[in-house]
């Protein structure tokens, strides 16, 4: 069942432009996304990724007895929203 609101003209343009940016996410060295060596079997990268993970777990455990997340995540009705402090500890500033 085919019942995609958005017109076939405009997908098939999104599209286009989907692989357009996806053959610039191919060029080497071109990615901002990717470090520029091949990193898959960089330790470091994964080491880093296993601390940020650690680092928002533990900011979200804190969360949950946070009073000022609380009040956040009732301001916006976002369940996973955290408070200034507690974002900034998440994301490692
Ligand atoms: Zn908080």
């Amino acid at each position: 069942m085919d019942d995609d609101p958005v017109p076939s003209s405009h997908r098939a343009r999104k599209r286009t432009v989907n692989e357009g940016v996806r053959r610039l996410l191919d060029t080497p060295g071109w990615n901002p996304y990717q470090p520029r060596t091949d990193s898959t079997d960089d330790p470091a990268t994964g080491a880093r990724e296993a601390l940020r993970q650690v680092r928002v777990e533990r900011a979200e455990d804190a969360a949950k007895a946070c009073p000022e997340c609380e009040a956040a995540r009732r301001e916006s009705g976002d369940s996973t929203d955290l408070c200034a402090r507690h974002l900034a500890e998440a994301m490692g500033l």
